[in-house]
């Protein structure tokens, strides 16, 4: 049988639950991970490969149990992808770098952009300022 050589790499690479949300697209439990209420100026990045996706600057508190940002550092940074799973019709962010889920973005967002990037802490690495 033929190993998945990318995946094998992944699994070493990654914990157990990181691989959980990142290459199987699971989900943290709400208001458990780390940078839910975390408000320390910095940069938010991939958990997998390292690439800058969120500032500080743009996280905000929405209720929701996942750490929320209005927008990402930079659009090219994430990948937006319409996911039917479980019955719903929601859009899945991606870091555009390494493919790993981030989590979802939703258009109830109350700042300028009206955008709710729903992420995984799980998936992000924090980086002091
Ligand atoms: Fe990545």
């Amino acid at each position: 049988m033929e190993s998945n050589t990318s995946e094998d790499k992944w699994k070493n690479k990654l914990t157990k639950e990181q691989y959980n949300v990142l290459r199987e697209k699971g989900t943290e439990p709400a208001f458990t991970g780390k940078y839910l209420n975390h408000h320390e100026k910095g940069i938010y990045k991939c958990a997998g490969c390292g690439a800058p996706l969120f500032s500080s600057e743009k996280k905000f508190n929405s209720g929701s149990g996942w750490p929320s940002f209005d927008q990402p550092i930079n659009e090219i940074k994430v990948q937006e992808k319409v996911d039917t799973s479980y019955g719903m019709k929601r859009t899945e962010v991606l870091c555009s770098k390494c493919g790993g889920h981030l989590g979802h973005v939703f258009n109830d967002g109350p700042k300028t952009t009206g955008c709710r990037y729903c992420i995984n802490s799980i998936s992000l690495d924090f980086e002091k300022e």
